[in-house]
């Protein structure tokens, strides 16, 4: 019971994240989102996630125009994400369930669209930085030495290697340095890189793939592991 529910919150929020990660921009917005297609407002019973998309079989109730996968596989993996969450002990840091729900907008956003909206990234994480040093002071927690010296790493494989890191893909990685154990963060970057070339390799792609979604299942498991 505790498991579904917790499945279903995610995918309520799951629901949430797609559409600001579709729309790239943190607008508060109080009036209830339309049809892309035929722009009727819908009602809240058009709005609930996952039943709605299930009851109306993935179409429009007023202009049956189809309603993208994306939009359930979004809700369906944030599901599954807050039970993972769950599953890491240490659910009582506000670090990890921040950094893991916003790694999957970023993950969205990097999928939509290659690029993440500058201020839905410094303002939840400056706002995360604040949290965590009013609590628990500057040394304990953070590793600003590490951060700094994976920035000249980083930094030294972008010069090296023109194409491989974006740089909303080495923020997030030095935004995750500062709260996670430097421990954390290798395995991440080896999980990530690792599965993220055998995807390329599969897919055979050739143009730009996003890499954050990678480096989220790179952190989420590194942190399984970790458990
Ligand atoms: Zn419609």
């Amino acid at each position: 019971m505790l498991n579904a529910t917790l499945f279903y919150i995610g995918c309520c929020f799951g629901s949430f994240l797609n559409q600001v990660a579709l729309k790239n921009v943190l607008t508060i917005n109080f009036q209830r989102s339309t049809c892309d297609s035929c722009s009727k407002q819908l009602t809240w019973y058009d709005l609930i996630p996952l039943f709605s998309y299930i009851l109306y079989r993935r179409k429009c109730r007023y202009c049956n125009f189809p309603i993208a996968y994306s939009y359930l596989i979004a809700e369906l993996i944030c599901g599954a994400l807050f039970i993972l969450i769950f599953c890491i002990q240490q659910l009582q840091s506000i670090i990890i369930i921040t950094t893991l729900i916003l790694a999957y907008l970023y993950s969205l956003m990097d999928y939509y669209h290659l690029e993440i909206n500058p201020t839905l990234f410094y303002l939840p994480n400056i706002l995360l930085l604040v949290t965590v040093v009013s609590i628990n002071g500057i040394t304990e927690t953070l590793h600003i030495s590490f951060t700094f010296l994976l920035f000249i790493v980083l930094f030294s494989i972008t010069k090296l290697l023109p194409n491989s890191l974006g740089g909303a893909d080495i923020k997030i990685i030095l935004s995750w340095s500062i709260f996670f154990e430097p421990s954390i963060i290798l395995i991440t970057l080896i999980l990530s890189s690792g599965i993220g070339l055998c995807y390329s390799l599969l897919m055979t792609k050739t143009n730009t793939s996003p890499f954050i979604p990678f480096l989220t299942l790179g952190l989420l498991l590194a942190l399984l592991l970790n458990k």
